[in-house]
């Protein structure tokens, strides 16, 4: 009955955005721009047909700075899904924070429980997809990532190497598993199966 009550919930792949599924070029806002980085598709096929639910988790000051609108963040996602789409890849859900505490313009300027580290987005998802955080694996390139992954109890927590210059500052924010590609982290799901 408790491994019942234990396995209860869906398994996620989280993914951090920029950095994980584009490459991290600086308040991305054009798809002409996006280039996706390698090895993102087949994670996500392979962790979709494991049957975990794909889960974007994004922190998006360009909107809180006035780079660029939500609307315009908005209008990139859905063409983002398209693009999973056609390599027949359903994302489930995209959680962003807006928010800045500090370079916030008007309402976007306030501390938010969604801005990783802290874990906001990922409690949510959780909730309202039913989610076993535990037996669930979350894909950062940054600090606030392992963080925020830590914090909500993650099962599984991946670094990608390439953003974060001093990647054991990271384990001040908590455990995590250094890879230097998606597809460490696409044959490790497989070998849990
Ligand atoms: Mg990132």
């Amino acid at each position: 009955m408790e491994n019942l009550l234990h396995s209860s919930g869906c398994q996620a792949l989280f993914l951090d955005r920029d950095g994980i599924i584009n490459e991290e070029i600086g308040y991305l806002i054009e798809s002409e721009e996006t280039r996706f980085v390698t090895g993102i598709f087949d994670l996500c096929r392979s962790a979709q047909q494991a049957g975990y639910r794909l889960v974007v988790v994004t922190n998006q000051s360009g909107i809180a700075r006035g780079r660029y609108t939500e609307e315009a963040f908005l209008n990139l996602m859905d063409w983002m899904r398209g693009e999973f789409e056609g390599q027949g890849i359903t994302l489930d859900a995209i959680y962003y924070c807006p928010f800045h505490p500090e370079h916030g313009v008007g309402k976007y300027r306030r501390d938010s429980d969604d801005r990783k580290p802290k874990p906001g987005m990922l409690l949510r998802a959780a909730q309202e997809l039913n989610l076993d955080l535990s037996r669930s694996v979350f894909v950062g390139d940054r600090c606030t990532d392992v963080g925020a992954g830590n914090a909500a109890g993650i099962g599984k927590m991946f670094l990608l190497s390439g953003t974060e210059n001093d990647l054991a500052a990271c384990s001040a924010h908590g455990t995590y598993e250094t890879v230097h590609s998606l597809n460490e982290v696409r044959e490790w799901i497989l070998k849990q199966l």
